[in-house]
């Protein structure tokens, strides 16, 4: 018997996805001038970049926060804000819509 089939996945949750797409909901509620894309092409593009570009931290939700409130939390998550940053301007140079 799988390990799949026995154990509930879905309680295993990718906490950095989270963060990825709330970094970036800020930073378009920022962008006034209306300066990135908001296509589905970009901003997938723009999450997938970030998402590769720092270490993934997963939780079993069911645990709740594994690092909440502590020092490591706090670094974590602006090495987030900083990958999301860093792909928006690359996509915004080079945009991945057709
Ligand atoms: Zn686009």
């Amino acid at each position: 018997m799988a390990l799949r089939d026995e154990y509930d996945l879905d309680n295993l949750t990718n906490e950095t996805e989270r963060m990825v797409f709330d970094a970036i909901e800020a930073e378009l509620a920022v962008d006034q001038k209306g300066e990135i894309c908001r296509c589905e092409d970009c901003i997938l593009d723009v999450a997938a970049l970030a998402l590769n570009n720092v270490s993934p931290m997963y939780r079993v939700s069911l645990l709740g926060r594994l690092y909440a409130g502590s020092a490591d939390e706090t670094r974590y998550a602006d090495k987030v804000r900083q990958a999301v940053h860093s792909a928006i301007e690359k996509i915004k140079a080079n945009p991945s819509h057709g």
